[in-house]
């Protein structure tokens, strides 16, 4: 079965077409700067091009990769109507409505709709992407994967936050969690490793975006991101933990809007904020060893923080089987894991330096002979969750 695997942004579209049995990705791209310009990065057939192409709306783009699938050098099949066979939707937010992928139809989209307010930014581009692959490809089942689903687990204990309660019933505001596909996916892996069933494993996804997810007998019972992926960790450029009166008192101080200061906690703060060089967590590392001590204090941030989560989430779960490392700096950045487990070794956690710093694309097991909680790389892989829940959910 072929599936065309779609993640739409305000201005963006991340897009691949993979074959479900074999795992194989035909075509993958990204178009970029939709509604001001455009570009497109698209790879097929071992060719890898950049292309600066006019995207007025989401459909233009869409359109045009759905003519690359099919003409020219990049072709690698016949026709999107027989060759397609159906559409898989990265969706950020499906609230309390969803708790597990789903085949759309109109009361899906009206549900999205109703879920706006909680992800003004994501959700929007998710039900232009939707409506235009149905137009485009009509008669196609079309599959939406959450973000937030594989979180729908969580005891309220855990996804309340004390404020009074009628801001929950009234406005649904709650830890919701984000980055469900990833954690579920590494979860699971860690879980087949394992070969237990009732194991409690610790997901760490360090990215740009990063969370950290404690998952007790495969369902997520405590996450770090809450009612938006601002809450947890640090981030490349999000704050993540922050007592809340620090919001009022940067209005004031910095005569700034609510808005404006959620957007300053958004894109200004994290590892850009602190290190003052870049969100990105190698240009920081090279800062770092050269003796810029801003660049060194926001590493020692983000692992510290880090550590918290995972002895908090293996006193929530009582014991820890395994830590996993996923995404950009779990699965690369032998220094910041190592930083993480140093000084868990009471909890069990011994990390194996050697093994730590083997560098490859593998799943791996990085912890010592002798450490009583396995510590694991796994490469996370969010498309492949969701074209196998599309697949699961539209197989004949
Ligand atoms: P992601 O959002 O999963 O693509 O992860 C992006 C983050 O991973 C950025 O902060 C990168 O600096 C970081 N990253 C990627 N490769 C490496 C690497 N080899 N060493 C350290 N950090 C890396």
């Amino acid at each position: 079965m072929l599936i065309f695997i779609l993640n739409a942004g305000s201005s963006s579209l991340k897009y691949q077409l993979m074959n479900h049995a074999t795992h194989r990705v035909l075509a993958s791209g990204l178009c970029e700067r939709i509604g001001i310009d455009g570009r497109i990065i698209h790879e097929a057939n071992d060719l890898k091009t950049t292309t600066d192409v006019d995207f007025p709306t989401h459909k233009e783009a869409i359109e045009y990769v759905l003519k690359l699938l099919v003409e020219g050098k990049q072709k690698v099949i016949d026709t999107i109507e027989h060759d397609i066979d159906a559409i898989g939707h990265r969706v950020v937010h499906g609230g309390e409505y969803f708790n597990q992928s789903v085949l759309i139809d109109d009361s899906v989209i009206r549900k999205l709709e109703k879920l706006i307010p909680l992800a003004p930014l994501h959700n929007p581009a998710h039900i232009l992407g939707i409506k235009i692959c149905l137009e485009l490809m009509p008669g196609k089942p079309n599959v939406a994967v959450f973000d937030t689903a594989f979180h729908q687990s969580m005891p309220a204990c855990n996804y309340m936050y004390a404020i009074p309660y009628e801001d929950y019933t009234e406005h649904k505001v709650r830890k919701y969690g984000f980055h469900g596909t990833s954690h579920s996916y590494v979860s699971q892996e860690a879980a087949k490793l394992l070969n237990k069933k009732d194991s409690k494993v610790i997901v760490c996804h360090l990215g740009n975006g990063s969370s950290v997810c404690a998952v007790k007998e495969g369902k997520s019972m405590d996450t770090s991101m809450g009612l938006t992926p601002l809450e947890g960790l640090m981030m490349g450029t999000r704050c993540g933990d922050l007592d809340p009166a620090v919001l009022a008192y940067l209005m004031e101080k910095k005569n700034m809007s609510a808005n404006e200061v959620v957007d300053y906690l958004n894109k200004k703060s994290g590892l850009l904020g602190v290190s003052g060089i870049s969100s990105d967590l190698r240009e920081i590392m090279e800062a770092s060893a050269k003796g810029d001590t801003r660049a060194s204090l926001a590493i020692d941030i983000q692992c510290n923080r880090i550590k918290k989560y995972i002895c908090s989430y293996a006193g929530v779960m009582g014991g820890v089987d395994a830590i996993c490392f996923t995404a950009g700096i779990g699965e690369n950045a032998d220094l910041i894991r190592e930083k993480v487990c140093s000084g868990l070794e009471f909890m069990g956690i011994e990390i194996d330096k050697e093994k730590n710093k083997i560098r490859n694309s593998n799943t791996r097991e990085i912890s010592t002979d002798t450490s009583k909680v396995k510590i694991f790389v796994i490469p996370t892989n969010e498309e492949f969750v969701i074209a196998n829940d599309t697949y699961n959910l539209t197989k004949a």
